[in-house]
């Protein structure tokens, strides 16, 4: 079965109210994951972690109210409706009890409009249950929208750690069931620190911007970019061995000296060094990372501009 993020976030609230849980944001998150199936991203961290999950607390008072207000709306509605039917039960005992006919008469006025009483408690309970279910899917429309959120880097909107934990998870685990070549890369860009002193932090931020674009336009669609930090970069190429990576990053340094940044009518010309790594057998995600990484000090050592593969 196909899971949609809001069929998992229906079905996580759900599980809050059959455990009794209270809707914290981390029972939440944890339901989540766990009817996903989807590894738990790593915390970062405590500062980083309020800030960006700020959004999802905010949701999550809000979903407190609404809940709360729908326990209000439907305990109030069964005290209504119970004495309603009470009452309405008496005066039907007393017409079958009757035998005079102004006292029939006054008791059936009386059913009636207690009966039509109870239709618009019901309509108006409807309307209202209506309208709560309205702001809940809004609430998950929003929910899914902020966890994509949480995945993206602000400034260039590569993937961040936290996604790129989850996708190197994902794709091992793809790796490993399909038998295909998994490759990753590290690619820092070349005296990044000179290019923010000669023209200013916002031409260096200009610079990350315009290098994920490059980035982008080389990658298949399946190939995920993840700005690992400051102007470093991890690039996830599923199905590709290291001549495919290769290949790749040197189309994106042909175009990186064929399309310099303009800024404030300035040319920026900038380069990049990368390191390469195709998974091993036995590895793990963090031992990929490492020998990538590795591999890119090695083509800083010898001289930067260079795409170096781990042994
Ligand atoms: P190397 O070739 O050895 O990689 O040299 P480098 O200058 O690129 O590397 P270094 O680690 O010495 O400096 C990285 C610089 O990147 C320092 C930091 O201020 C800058 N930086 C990190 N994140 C950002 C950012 O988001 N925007 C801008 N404009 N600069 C950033
Ligand atoms: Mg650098
Ligand atoms: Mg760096």
């Amino acid at each position: 079965m196909v899971q949609t993020p809001n069929v998992i976030a229906l079905a996580a609230m759900q599980r809050l109210k059959e455990t009794g849980e209270p809707p914290t944001p981390e029972n939440y998150e944890r339901a989540y994951y766990a009817i996903s199936g989807l590894p738990v991203p790593a915390r970062p961290a405590p500062e980083a972690q309020a800030a960006s999950l700020a959004p999802c607390a905010e949701l999550m008072t809000v979903l407190r109210e609404l809940l709360r207000e729908v326990t209000d709306k439907t305990e109030h509605l069964a005290k209504d409706l119970g004495e309603k039917n009470r009452d309405l039960a008496d005066n039907v005992d007393g017409l079958r009890g009757s035998r005079d006919k102004s006292e029939i008469l006054r008791l059936l006025a009386a059913v009636v409009s207690q009966a039509s009483g109870i239709q618009s408690t019901v309509e108006a309970s409807h309307h209202d249950l209506v309208e709560t279910r309205q702001a809940l899917v809004a609430m998950q429309e929003e929910l899914a929208e902020t966890r994509q959120l949480l995945n993206e880097d602000a400034l260039t909107g590569a993937l961040n750690r936290r996604g790129l934990d989850q996708t190197l998870v994902r794709e091992i685990a793809r790796a490993q069931r399909n038998g295909g070549k998994l490759t990753l890369a590290m690619a820092d860009l070349d005296h990044f620190k000179s290019i923010n002193d000669e023209y200013g932090h916002e031409a260096g931020d200009q610079m990350l911007v315009h290098f994920t674009m490059l980035m982008k336009s080389v990658m298949r669609k399946s190939d995920a970019l993840v700005r690992f930090g400051g102007e470093e970069f991890t690039l996830i190429l599923p199905e590709t061995d290291s001549r495919g990576a290769i290949f790749v990053l040197g189309r994106l340094q042909q175009l990186m000296a064929s399309t310099p940044l303009v800024y404030e009518g300035r040319r920026i010309q900038a380069t990049f060094s990368a390191g390469v790594a195709t998974l091993r057998a036995d590895e793990n995600g963090h031992a990929l990372l490492r020998r990538a990484d590795e591999a890119l000090y090695g083509a800083k050592d010898s001289g930067r501009n260079i795409i170096r593969v781990a042994p």
